[in-house]
């Protein structure tokens, strides 16, 4: 990981720090670049602290920058990112990354805050007929689900992992895949997670035919 020392930033004024879910947290800040969906940012509050990477969740389109975070209690930099408040100074590189090259009708697949990038995709209309997958541990943390219902509707796909019976699939994102009908092994996939689900994730693709070629992903570490 590169230090502040060698990353070219500016200084941005927090502009919201929303609590959505409980640990978990909307940004915003002003665009003073442009980006294209899927790409990435490194946040800071000081430099004492290295560098961390955040996928950017808003419209290419947009004025500001949304960033999707969740606290990490024993982490250096999420528990005082969560502390941030309107018109207080955060440390801001530009954009990057190259998890933006979107195919038509893609599958996502995302768990937990590995929703971002394909929020600013769908958000910035590049993401036509789009299935998402997204896993979650509790019915409140599925990020955006009023804009995705609305948007992706029966293509919205919402696996819970910690849910009695009801109207969510019970299980993770990899559960989902194992017994999933309508897989189309053509489609080209799109996975965002930690390194674990990405790995669990590509193997059983790939078990069900998917061609590794297909599969795309941007792991958080
Ligand atoms: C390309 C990319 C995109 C990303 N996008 C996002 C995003 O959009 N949203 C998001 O929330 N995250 C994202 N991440 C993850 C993010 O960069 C940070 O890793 C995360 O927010 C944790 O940062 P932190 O400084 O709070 O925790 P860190 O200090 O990095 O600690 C990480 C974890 O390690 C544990 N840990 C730390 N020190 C110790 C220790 N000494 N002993 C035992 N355990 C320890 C902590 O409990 C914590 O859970 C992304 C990562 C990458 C690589």
């Amino acid at each position: 990981m590169k230090n502040w020392n060698q990353i070219s930033y500016d200084i941005q004024r927090v502009i919201s720090n929303t609590a959505i879910a409980p640990g978990a947290y909307i940004l915003k800040f002003k665009k003073n670049n442009p980006f294209a969906a899927g790409q990435v940012l490194a946040l800071g509050v000081s430099k004492e602290i290295e560098p961390r990477y955040y996928s950017i969740a808003s419209a290419e389109n947009e004025d500001l920058i949304s960033i999707l975070y969740t606290e990490r209690i024993e982490g250096k930099l999420t528990p005082m990112l969560s502390l941030l408040k309107p018109g207080d100074n955060i440390m801001v590189s530009k954009p990057f990354g190259t998890f933006t090259q979107v195919k038509p009708s893609p599958v996502f697949v995302a768990a937990g805050t590995g929703i971002a990038p394909f929020m600013s995709m769908l958000l910035s209309g590049k993401a036509k007929g789009a299935t998402l997958i997204h896993g979650a541990p509790y019915p409140e943390y599925f990020y955006y689900s009023d804009i995705l219902l609305s948007t992706l509707g029966e293509s919205y796909i919402r696996c819970c992992s910690r849910c009695q019976s009801g109207c969510l699939f019970v299980g993770r994102v990899t559960d989902y895949l194992k017994q999933w009908n309508d897989l189309d092994v053509n489609s080209p996939f799109y996975l965002c997670g930690s390194a674990e689900m990405v790995v669990e994730t590509r193997d059983i693709l790939i078990s069900r035919g998917v061609p590794v070629s297909n599969i795309n992903s941007e792991i958080y570490f």
